[in-house]
């Protein structure tokens, strides 16, 4: 019996875990999933193995729900996380129409996977029960310098990102390595 309930608390214990740690919605990780994985990847890559932070938020979301209807909205953030996934990244729903992808790649490599993420969600439309839907977001692209920590890698994204939704949208932008915000955007939109 002692056995039987030591076995029960640890698949409880792996239920919590699982439950705090995944986007219901999606299966992805969530927020704080994410920050745990990445954080152990970060960890564990040395400072010449190159890192990059991909920052995904579709495009124009609020519209899609106002016009569609939340469940379809809720349908088409899910076709948007299976969009996200690229084998070998961790990836994650950081909250609402935004997701992270944390690739073990230089730069370079980086943006041409985004591209291609921007490609396939623009290119393809996501089934909903309101029919089909041409969503597109838009994606910033910040690789990490050696001594950043995951908030940092994903701080470069993210101005990345703000590039992209103000260069108007449904484009791949990157961030200067420094973060020196005046250097001109570099944008990407085919
Ligand atoms: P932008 O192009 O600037 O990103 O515009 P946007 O309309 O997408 O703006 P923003 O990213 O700020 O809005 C995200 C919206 O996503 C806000 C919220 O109503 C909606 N949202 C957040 N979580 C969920 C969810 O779980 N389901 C649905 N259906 N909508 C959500
Ligand atoms: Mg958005």
């Amino acid at each position: 019996a002692r056995l039987r309930s030591a076995e029960r608390f640890a698949s409880l214990q792996r239920e919590i875990i699982r439950l705090a740690t995944i986007d219901p919605l999606t299966g992805l990780c969530n927020r704080r999933g994410f920050f745990e994985q990445a954080t152990q990847v970060r960890a564990r890559t040395g400072p010449d193995r190159k890192l990059s932070a991909i920052l995904l938020d579709i495009d124009n979301f609020k519209h899609i729900n106002d016009s569609y209807g939340h469940e379809a909205g809720d349908e088409a953030i899910r076709a948007c996380a299976e969009a996200a996934r690229f084998d070998e990244a961790v990836a994650g729903r950081l909250g609402g129409d935004e997701f992270a992808l944390l690739v073990e790649r230089p730069l370079p490599e980086s943006l041409e996977i985004a591209k291609g993420l921007r490609r396939r969600l623009a290119s393809r439309p996501v089934k909903t029960r309101k029919g089909p839907i041409t969503l597109t977001w838009s994606i910033g692209v910040g690789e990490a310098q050696p001594q950043d920590s995951v908030d940092q890698i994903l701080a470069r994204a993210d101005a990345a990102l703000y590039n992209a939704k103000t260069q108007g949208r449904n484009c791949v932008a990157s961030a200067p390595s420094g973060l020196r915000m005046k250097e001109a955007p570099k944008i990407w939109s085919e």
